[in-house]
């Protein structure tokens, strides 16, 4: 006997013929209308049939602060939102991928760069709607590569950190911000005296 089966025709009235994987409006597990109702301080959509809950993970974005010898490593945006403004190079966290490994993922597409060695500098919280949610930015020191711009970027350029170009986002502002405030208080460049996260191709 098919428990999910029997759930489905007692609601049959709420079942669409076109949306049998699962939609915004219809339960990926038995196909039943989902309604949004209250749960652990958030709404999510739930199946009014089987009690499954349409889960929305945060959208997580990695990016990149290289910096050395005065100078920082920022990416002309090729796409909108905020085309033609400088960015660290990064993108979205693809399911199930180490963080830093994708940090160092998108670095390498986006300017050429191969980063063996990372560490976390910030987690910053986005409130805007439509971006990332959570920005992971890691210090990031680069072993190899050659420095062309690919992919998302039009441009990769090491830019003095006291004459910055117009920056898109403000989470490239804050990063800016908390890279010269760190410079400033140690006299030193951002250091790697911590625990460094190793990459290793995988
Ligand atoms: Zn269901």
């Amino acid at each position: 006997m098919n428990e999910d089966k029997t759930k489905v025709k007692n609601t049959e009235h709420d079942i669409s013929p076109n949306h049998k994987n699962g939609t915004d409006n219809f339960c990926s597990k038995c196909g039943a209308r989902l309604v949004e109702e209250p749960n652990n301080h958030a709404t999510y959509r739930t199946c009014q049939s089987c009690g499954h809950v349409r889960y929305q993970e945060a959208k997580v974005a990695v990016t990149t602060a290289i910096y050395s010898h005065d100078k920082l490593l920022l990416v002309k945006r090729r796409y909108p939102p905020e085309k033609d403004k400088w960015s660290l190079p990064g993108g979205y966290l693809n399911p199930h991928e180490d963080p830093a490994l994708a940090a160092a993922r998108e670095t390498l597409e986006e300017t050429g760069l191969i980063i063996d060695n990372c560490k976390l500098l910030d987690v910053l919280y986005n409130p805007e709607q439509g971006g990332a949610d959570i920005t992971i930015v890691y210090l990031g020191v680069s072993s190899g590569g050659q420095l062309k711009a690919g992919d998302d970027a039009t441009a990769a350029y090491f830019f003095q950190i006291d004459e910055l170009p117009e920056l898109a986002f403000s989470s490239t502002r804050h990063i800016v911000e908390t890279l010269q405030r760190s410079i400033l208080e140690n006299r030193q460049e951002p250091g790697f005296g911590g625990e460094n996260c190793e990459l290793q191709s995988k």
